[in-house]
């Protein structure tokens, strides 16, 4: 399964602006503003750790605050055939809540903007404005429609309402876990479940297993041979008391591991 994630807007480019940072608690900026570029890519990051972490193929149209034209975003998902092309904007213009752009008649991606405003609705973040048809006559200022089978645009939340823009300056990795979330509920596993990571973190746990278990056995063999010798030196003669053997043939054993040491 390979994933494009698209952070939208960068570089000149600030996309939406929002409310003050000072009145989202937060330490930067004198008179600075809330910036849709800033946070697109904040959960576009977070999301392709999370998804590759999972065993997904990511790209990404931009990993920097840097210009990206929107031929060559929607370019890089056709040339890449990517199972998913997720575009990630947020919005401004007076409301609240996340809302999902489709492509109007595109089917399969309906279904998956659905997953994707469910997964983020089910965080409870923000609420749930639903599904938006677009077409490219309404879209093609800021966004192209791949027309892949799975391909939307999130509007995360409204950086101009202040709720909605604190929890994205504050929470942009829950953000990304509810687009991980659709992810994962909507569209197949990756062909492996298992990253490389996680097979060698079983390699591991399985080879100091068989680690503990050795050390284990030794310990309880160098005891039982300790309770042996105890009782040869206390006169014991019965071959009950000395594992089957003979006092001489056990004497015979110990000696033959322990020569010296006991
Ligand atoms: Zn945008």
């Amino acid at each position: 399964m390979k994933i494009l994630l698209d952070p939208g807007h960068g570089g000149r480019d600030p996309g939406a602006i929002g409310v003050p940072l000072s009145n989202l608690a937060s330490e930067t900026g004198a008179g600075e503003r809330i910036k849709e570029k800033d946070v697109t890519l904040a959960v576009a990051l977070s999301a392709a750790v999370a998804l590759r972490e999972l065993g997904y193929t990511v790209l990404l149209t931009r990993e920097a605050d840097v210009e990206v034209p929107l031929h060559a975003r929607t370019g890089l998902a056709l040339a890449q055939q990517v199972d998913a092309y997720i575009s990630i904007h947020a919005n401004a213009g007076g409301g609240t809540g996340c809302e999902v752009w489709y492509q109007e008649g595109n089917e399969p991606s309906r279904a998956f903007a659905a997953a994707l405003a469910q997964g983020v609705s089910d965080l409870n973040l923000v609420p749930n404005r639903g599904l938006k048809a677009g077409s490219a006559a309404t879209r093609t200022n800021w966004y192209t429609f791949s027309r892949l089978a799975h391909d939307a645009l999130l509007e995360l939340a409204f950086l101009d309402h202040e709720a909605d823009a604190l929890r994205l300056h504050q929470e942009p990795e829950r953000f990304a876990q509810g687009i991980v979330n659709a992810v994962r509920t909507h569209l197949p596993p990756p062909a492996s479940t298992q990253t490389s990571w996680e097979l060698e973190k079983q390699q591991l746990i399985a080879q100091r297993d068989a680690m503990l278990a050795q050390i284990q056995r030794e310990l309880m063999s160098d005891r039982t041979d300790l309770a042996y010798a105890i009782r040869i030196a206390n006169g014991a003669t019965n071959p009950k008391d000395l594992g089957g053997m003979s006092r001489a043939e056990r004497l015979r054993e110990l000696n033959t591991k322990w020569a010296g040491k006991i």
